[in-house]
């Protein structure tokens, strides 16, 4: 299977060419067909599977369809996976012209908040960070009221990290009709619940 195979745009396929990226992996091969499709998706991959790209590829190509609004929210656990993938998302958006903001612990909240008003199209964020700018900012939560795609990257961690709290507010402000993506190391029932909760079409991917 090739890149060309997965109805991917032109410009994502040219992209990919361009990194370096001569196949689609195994998670990318079933992955972005699903996700194109408006499938929810919870994919059990480890870190080197490309796993990101298996993500960040369809939300960018349905981004470049109609670039309104924050357009995706991804949550991840620490600060440096946070900037990890905004550096994968940025290499892959670079075609596109993709802002794409990182609001982690650590760094500014007036900045942060600042930046989020330009209304970046793709948010990465650790969940502590962003519990704290829905809750405390009036206008943060409309931000993210047309957002098509919520993305739990290492989701077994942010469960387990006791970020419920931060979830529930996340799927407050977030529309029903998102997409839901879950990406995780190892499969856990608290992954399995958060998926029957899903209001779409689900589909499951192990390694
Ligand atoms: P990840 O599993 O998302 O952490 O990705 C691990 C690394 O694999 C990243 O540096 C990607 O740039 C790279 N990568 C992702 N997809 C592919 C691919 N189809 N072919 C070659 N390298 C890839």
């Amino acid at each position: 299977l090739q890149f060309s195979d997965l109805t991917l745009s032109e410009w994502a396929i040219d992209t990919c060419r361009e990194l370096g990226m001569k196949r689609p992996t195994p998670v990318q091969q079933r992955c972005i067909p699903r996700i194109l499709a408006g499938d929810d998706v919870l994919g059990i991959a480890q870190t080197g599977s490309g796993k990101t790209a298996a993500f960040a590829l369809p939300i960018l190509h349905r981004l470049a369809e109609a670039p309104y609004g924050v357009f995706a929210l991804v949550l991840t656990p620490t600060r440096e996976l946070a900037y990890q993938l905004a550096e994968q998302f940025r290499a892959l958006g670079s075609s596109v012209g993709l802002r794409c903001a990182v609001v982690v612990g650590g760094m500014d909240v007036i900045r942060q908040l600042q930046e989020l008003g330009r209304r970046p199209h793709v948010v990465i964020a650790t969940p502590g960070r962003i519990k704290v700018l829905l809750e405390e900012s009036p206008d943060i939560p409309a931000v993210f009221s047309k957002t098509k795609f919520l993305v739990l990257d290492e989701a077994d961690r942010v469960l387990d990290a006791g970020f419920e709290d931060a979830l529930r507010i996340v799927f407050q402000c977030l529309p029903k009709n998102r997409q839901t993506l879950l990406f995780s190391a190892t499969m856990t029932s608290e992954l399995q619940t958060l998926l029957e909760l899903s209001a779409n079409k689900a589909f499951f991917y192990e390694a």
